[in-house]
């Protein structure tokens, strides 16, 4: 099984930025120096030069055997965040005169829902607002308009912690789209089931300031508008990612994170992994009077676990001295309240068993 390693004392259980492999930042430190023996660190070099031309070629395609892309899809390194995908999507895709689909799960989907009708109409074809976004929709919930640009999904809401267990069936001749931020390479990714995947780096890839996105190449015939330059998907698969100076630093540490999870076992390795030290959590939740989950048990995500105490007095303490012994971040969103504990692929199993003993030890003191 995946196992992180852990020697600094403090789990950190944000919901990002978060933690990283061990491993991969010792690397990192490594080629802040001196990248590759070149005697230059990675900060140092020209975007344009044979150490980055490696780093570049190597995070791609360290990136292409984990997930399994298939060479008709383009794998791109762009800024901006995941919040700048909500815009780009529909500006290239989105016709003033058309329709995209949204499913509407969560603080992160709504955002990109706004974003989307700047641009043209926007069908919300099953919400769960009903519900404080406490559960995922069933697929015969959905209800698609006549002939959607695509369809856009959120597979993790990090906010209410709620996760597509799997894809959403998709009318016919739709693509669809996929903000997977909070659990993008948590688990195997079947990219042909997608036209895009994105993902902003600062939970399971590394740090913030990189977005990875991954799009199937014909969708670049399909641009609707002339956009300014930075805005095409068009402009970033032409020139490799490399049309203005791009964010190396984040790209050479996820090509390291990518490379760890290859040495872990791959995708399907983390799954396991993942779903072992959710139930972990979950169990403890489920077994205690005291604490309850606040996600629908059928729609529970495994990135983001959200539970409730019985007071807020008492969450804030819980809050406070889980980080006096260790145990950081633990404070859920506000729109949520609460505690959050955040599992992504670097968190370590020993964690886990350090929240569980902290929430019993809590109970007994509290309950
Ligand atoms: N989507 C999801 C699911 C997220 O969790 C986040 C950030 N927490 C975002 C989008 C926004 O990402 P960014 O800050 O990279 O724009």
């Amino acid at each position: 099984m995946a196992k992180a390693s852990h020697t600094r004392g403090t789990y950190n259980f944000s919901a990002g930025p978060a933690v990283l492999p061990e491993e991969v930042l010792r690397e990192a430190q490594e080629a802040l120096w001196d990248l590759d023996a070149t005697g230059i660190g990675v900060l140092e070099h020209s975007h344009r030069g044979g150490a980055i031309d490696s780093v570049f070629a190597e995070t791609e395609a360290s990136c292409r055997r984990l997930a399994g892309i298939p060479d008709d899809y383009r794998v791109l390194f762009l800024q901006g965040g995941a919040s700048l995908q909500f815009a780009m999507l529909p500006a290239n895709f989105l016709a003033d005169d058309g329709c995209a689909d949204y499913l509407e799960t969560g603080s992160w989907s709504k955002k990109a829902i706004s974003e989307a009708r700047h641009y043209g109409d926007v069908h919300v074809a099953a919400s769960s607002a009903d519900a404080n976004f406490t559960y995922i929709p069933r697929a015969a919930d959905i209800v698609y308009s006549e002939r959607p640009s695509y369809v856009h999904v959120t597979s993790n809401n990090t906010i209410f912690g709620t996760q597509w267990s799997a894809e959403p069936p998709l009318p016919d001749g739709a693509w669809l789209a996929c903000d997977a931020s909070s659990d993008i390479f948590s688990r195997p990714l079947d990219m042909r089931r997608y036209g895009i995947v994105y993902a902003g780096a600062q939970k399971n890839l590394g740090p913030a300031g990189v977005t990875l996105v991954i799009l199937r190449e014909d969708l670049l015939e399909r641009a609707v508008r002339e956009l300014p330059t930075l805005l095409g998907y068009g402009i970033h698969a032409k020139n490799d990612s490399r049309y203005n100076t791009p964010p190396v630093f984040g790209i050479f540490v996820m090509g390291r994170v990518f490379q760890w999870l290859e040495r872990q076992g791959g995708l399907e390795a983390m799954a396991q992994a993942n779903e072992a030290k959710a139930r972990l959590v979950y169990d403890a939740i489920d077994a205690s009077p005291f604490f309850r989950g606040t996600a629908r048990e059928d729609s529970r995500s495994l990135m983001n676990l959200t539970f409730r105490a019985p007071s807020e007095a008492l969450e804030a303490t819980f809050v406070a001295d889980a980080r006096k012994a260790g145990l950081d971040g633990l404070k859920g969103h506000r729109s949520v309240g609460g505690m959050r504990a955040s599992l992504y692929n670097a968190f370590p199993d020993e964690g886990c068993e350090a929240l569980v003993s902290f929430m019993r030890e809590f109970e007994s003191r509290h309950g």
